[in-house]
C-alpha cells in the first residue's frame, strides 16, 4: 500500500482500495532495514516473520499465514476504515521497504491490478 502522497512524477495516487494487501504474494520479502525498524519500534511484528538463511541471519519475509497457519494472500496488518471501502495499513510507519514502493511503475500497477494510475499505458493525450 502506498502513501496518501502522489509521487513518481505521474499521476499516481493511492486510492485506498486495499487490494495490494487483500490480494497480494502470500508473503512479502524483507531487507534488513525493516527487520531493524521492526526491531526498534514494533518487535511485536517479529512473530510474524519468517527467517531464511543460516540460524541468526538477518533475512527473512513478513507471512502473511502465521495467524491461522492457512494459506491466504490477506496481510495481517491490513484494516478496513469503518464505514468505507478503504484499507489502511495497520503498521503503517513501520511497513516494509516492499510496501513502501509499491507499485514501482505504471506498468507494474497495471500488471498487478492496482488503480492508482489515472488512465492505462498508452491512454489519454
Ligand atoms: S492497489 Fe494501488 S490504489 Fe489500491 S491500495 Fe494498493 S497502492 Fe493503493
Ligand atoms: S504491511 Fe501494510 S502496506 Fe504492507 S501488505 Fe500489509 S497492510 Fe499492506
Amino acid at each position: 500500500m502506498a502513501g496518501p502522497m502522489t509521487y513518481d512524477a505521474a499521476q499516481f495516487t493511492c486510492n485506498g482500495c486495499g487490494k495490494c494487501c487483500l490480494e497480494g504474494a502470500g508473503w512479502l520479502p524483507l531487507v534488513e532495514a525493516d527487520i531493524t525498524l521492526f526491531e526498534e519500534q514494533a518487535p511485536h511484528v517479529l512473530q510474524y516473520v519468517t527467517w531464511q538463511g543460516d540460524p541468526g541471519a538477518r533475512q527473512g519475509s513478513l507471512s502473511r499465514t502465521v495467524v491461522t497457519g492457512r494459506e491466504t494472500t490477506r496481510c495481517p496488518f491490513v484494516r478496513k476504515l469503518r464505514g468505507r471501502a478503504q484499507y489502511t495499513c495497520g503498521i503503517y510507519d513501520v511497513r516494509p521497504t516492499v510496501c513502501r514502493r509499491y507499485p514501482t511503475s505504471r506498468d507494474h500497477a497495471l500488471y498487478t491490478g492496482c488503480e492508482g494510475y489515472d488512465m492505462p499505458v498508452g491512454g489519454g493525450d
